[in-house]
């Protein structure tokens, strides 16, 4: 097999930051891989196999970022690559319909009924962008509400308190926003259906959609209160609003019907809109965004609310989504589920050990470690943004030499996968002490 790094290329991590840099703003493609929080030299992936990732140096690590979630059944899934290598082998992208959009759309209509009509974008950004002018369409109204820490992508109006890169960068918002288009996002505190109910007493009238993380992950992991998102779906309902799920990280992740699967399923609610990203495309670029069909059909063409996309509902890109979705087997949320549980419970054991105060956010599977935060826990943005998280980066570190790799930042939740087994478990237990004492100092 040939190297995927040219012989000619430079190999070290190193020489190709250095590379990158002259080459690319900040030598990277997305702001967290910079490894701005925690410092030193972002590592440079050549390839990915099940729970192991390898840096370009030959460096093998267990990987506990998983694409940030899309790697739900294990990188390099041998279903995932034959029907993406089937797929290529019939051409790239043809600009028109193929049959696989529909096979993927049906597989999330069958896990999620309440979706009834998807639209397939290429990014979660597009997916959540999307699904604020349709609510704004359908509705005829200006103001969405977001909630400080979730993150939503990178559209202008959704960038206030938006947690992931955001948070990680100190940034309250983005420059390059104008005052027209922040001034159409009510940002109110998570967990604070007060605020909600306040937010609706005196702007009700002109209120199309509140957003939101069905279950925070961009702020680290904080977990909804119980009856918060069913608080959410009265109130928008009562004032003619809509509630727009984003289940873009959590989506086909927490559950075979993400997060929604978890509380809605059982609670009886539904939001008029579901968005979805990471697992759908299983690593290629796909997002979605579904729900009602009188909303969903305000879209162009049958509607006046316009979206396109040259290369929306690639034909490669449907393969690996469906192939991804039918491997996600109940098997794999089980394992999932157990590994999460494990790893949280030996991660919380090792720093009570090391003598260094945290608490372990949860959501279903998604979990993330926030230090200095025992008397409280993590229930909203500020609360996120008070911890010591000056521990991370000496944890981070420990855990990266000792072959893991972590999310580069203490706001982004850590993912495991069907993939994760005893072998690669038992590298992060091994790790784990020296971390523990490194954050405590
Ligand atoms: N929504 C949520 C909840 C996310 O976590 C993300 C990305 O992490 C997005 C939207 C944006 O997705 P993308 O990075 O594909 O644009």
């Amino acid at each position: 097999m040939s190297s995927p790094v040219s012989p000619v290329s430079p190999s070290s991590n190193e020489e190709l930051f250095d590379r990158a840099r002259a080459l690319m703003p900040g030598g990277v493609n997305s702001p967290v891989r910079a490894f701005g929080s925690v410092g030193g030299t972002p590592k440079f992936m050549v390839s990915a196999k099940g729970p192991y990732i390898t840096d370009s140096e030959g460096r093998e690590y267990v990987d506990l970022v998983c694409s940030w979630g899309p790697a739900l059944v294990g990188h390099s899934h041998p279903d995932v690559l034959a029907a993406v290598h089937a797929a290529v082998d019939n051409g790239l992208s043809f600009g028109a319909s193929t049959p696989a959009e529909a096979e993927l759309a049906q597989l999330v209509m069958d896990r999620v009924p309440g979706v009834k009509r998807l639209r397939m974008v290429s990014t979660g950004t597009e997916a959540t962008m999307t699904a604020i002018r349709l609510a704004r369409g359908y509705t005829g109204r200006n103001l969405v509400i977001k909630f400080a820490g979730c993150y939503h992508g990178h559209l202008d109006g959704l960038l206030a308190s938006a947690g992931s890169g955001l948070a990680t960068l100190a940034l309250p918002g983005s420059a390059g926003v104008t005052e027209a288009t922040a001034a159409e996002t009510l940002v109110l505190p998570y967990n604070d259906v007060d605020a909600v109910e306040k937010a609706f007493a005196e702007h009700g009238a002109n209120i199309a959609a509140v957003i939101t993380e069905a279950a925070p992950a961009n702020m680290g992991v904080v977990t909804p209160e119980p009856g918060f998102n069913a608080a959410l779906s009265r109130i928008t309902a009562e004032n003619g609003a809509l509630l727009i799920l984003d289940e873009v990280l959590t989506g086909f992740r927490t559950g075979p019907a993400g997060y929604w699967g978890l509380t809605g399923a059982k609670e009886g609610w539904t939001p008029d809109l579901f968005t979805f990203g990471k697992v759908i495309g299983g690593g290629m670029p796909v997002a979605a965004l579904g729900g009602r069909a009188d909303v969903m059909d305000y879209l162009a063409p049958l509607g006046p609310v316009y979206q396109a996309g040259t290369l929306s509902g690639n034909p490669i890109a449907m393969a690996a989504g469906v192939a991804t979705l039918k491997a996600a087997t109940a098997e794999v949320y089980a394992t999932v589920d157990a590994r999460s549980a494990e790893l949280s419970a030996a991660v919380s054991a090792a720093l009570t050990d090391a003598g260094v105060d945290h608490s372990i956010q949860r959501a279903g599977n998604l979990f993330s470690v926030a230090f200095g935060t025992s008397d409280t826990g993590v229930h909203n943005y500020e609360q996120a943004q008070a911890q010591e998280s000056f521990r991370y980066k000496p944890f981070f570190h420990s855990m990266l030499e000792s072959g893991v790799y972590l999310p580069p930042s203490v706001f982004e939740a850590w993912f495991l996968s069907g993939a994760h087994d005893d072998a690669a478990m038992e590298r992060i237990y091994a790790a784990l002490p020296a971390a523990a004492k490194a954050a405590a100092d």
